[in-house]
């Protein structure tokens, strides 16, 4: 059940270093390219304003000519530019499946010191979050109404987030120093997890190619670098050093570490118990908040933008809640795309981001992760993906889901 029946992205990068093979490039040579020298500080910013025709990413719809000039020469307290943050979404016009941001963040501080770019994104990507607002946290399990889904359609249930170290720099910039010091500092926290969450890690650079590949192919791993948004944010520099997968013996708690943030906390488990996952998710994850704050770190957290991560589409819970579901007559209707929109749901393939669904199921998920409590993300997943299951058993039997479908969709 867990098979993967997705289509892999073909992208022109990713083709790219497919062909060439990790042996040859290593699967960060493409991500040099984000470091650029400073020469261009002696040309006024017009100069050097990326060209960004063509481009569907948010980045690009928000960068100004006015903006760039006014952030270019500004550089955060760890030495992060404006360019190192959006060279992703230079080199990367768009996403054959989902909208992409174009940009991430190096260290907490960009956020801030390139505010006037960020904000605009943030809005954009999250519903109109606006820079006075605040962002609620609520990881209480109990207060979730339902959860538990039709099996017969729901193949799998999954919650993750993303947690950053705060005083480390992140993925995109960090220095190979301070990725073995994320390691270092979580795997520590999780060897001291108690009960269900006693578990081990594994380093990927003791793991051969056939275990790493088996952990991906049943949906544990995150991919291997191919994405050309990964490679040319600067993620993949100095691939596989100090990266991870921990989980517990049951493997329905994991933690992948120095991936595309520092830590992603993940509770998955087969069938449509979401109420479970979601509890497993909020006790692990208190766990581990409480060892690694044992040893004198914390998680980089703000009132106005909750959990910092890496991507701004994943800032306040870091909560991807989703379900491998079928839905093979729904994800024919043409209106599919505009009733998930309407309902604040995304949809990817079963193989993850860079893949498109086949075969009518579909990894149905909350698009928002901003303004809005982990609770009230996982309830909006739990009632939305009911009434999807609803629609489908209506169109099985060849009856109208008029009545069901979202007035705004
Ligand atoms: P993330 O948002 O966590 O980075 P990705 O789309 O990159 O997710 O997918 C990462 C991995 O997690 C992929 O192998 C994907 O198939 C798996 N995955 C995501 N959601 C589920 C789910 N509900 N059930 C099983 N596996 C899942
Ligand atoms: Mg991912």
């Amino acid at each position: 059940m867990f098979a993967k029946t997705a289509m892999k992205l073909a992208g022109a990068a990713a083709g790219l270093v497919a062909a060439a093979g990790a042996a040859t490039f290593g699967y960060g040579a493409q991500s040099a390219r984000n470091w650029q020298s400073t020469g261009h500080l002696k040309f006024p910013a017009s100069a050097n304003f990326p060209n960004l025709k063509g481009h569907n990413n948010t980045m690009a719809e928000c960068l100004t000519p006015t903006i760039y000039a006014e952030l270019r020469d500004k550089v955060t307290p760890n030495g992060v530019t404006l360019d190192q943050c959006i060279q992703t979404g230079v080199d990367n016009p768009g996403h054959p499946y989902i909208s992409t941001c174009g940009i991430v963040a190096g260290d907490e501080e960009s956020y801030e010191v390139f505010a006037p770019l960020f904000d605009a994104i943030i809005a954009k990507k999250h519903g109109g979050y606006g820079p006075k607002d605040k962002h609620p946290t609520d990881l209480d399990a109990s207060k979730l109404k339902g959860g538990r889904f039709d099996d017969k359609y729901v193949l799998s249930s999954r919650v993750r987030t993303g947690r950053s170290i705060r005083g480390l720099t992140l993925p995109p910039v960090c220095s190979r120093a301070e990725r073995r010091e994320v390691e270092k500092v979580v795997t520590e926290a999780l060897a001291n997890l108690k009960d269900e969450f006693q578990g081990t890690y594994y380093p990927l650079d003791g793991m051969t190619e056939a275990e790493q590949d088996k952990l991906i192919d049943d949906h544990f791993l995150f991919d291997k670098p191919v994405s050309p948004l990964l490679l040319a944010s600067g993620m993949a520099r100095d691939w596989p050093d100090a990266r991870g997968i921990w989980h517990n013996y049951s493997k329905k708690f994991l933690v992948w570490i120095n991936e595309e943030d520092h830590m992603r906390v993940i509770s998955m488990e087969k069938g449509g118990d979401m109420r479970s996952v979601f509890e497993r998710f909020c006790s692990g994850l208190k766990q581990v908040e409480d060892e690694i704050q044992k040893k004198g770190w914390e998680f980089s957290r703000s009132e106005h933008l909750g959990y910092i991560l890496t991507c701004p589409t994943n800032l306040g819970t870091g909560i991807r809640a989703g379900v491998h579901v079928k839905l093979p007559k729904l994800g024919e209707n043409p209106k599919f795309n505009d009733i998930l929109k309407a309902m604040k749901l995304q949809k990817r393939g079963t193989g993850g981001v860079d893949t498109a669904a086949v075969g009518g199921t579909f990894d149905i998920s909350n698009a928002e992760r901003l303004g809005k409590s982990e609770v009230q993300l996982v309830q909006l997943v739990v009632d939305g993906v009911n009434k999807l299951i609803e629609m489908e058993k209506r169109l099985e039997k060849g009856k109208s889901i008029a009545d069901l479908i979202p007035k705004s969709a």
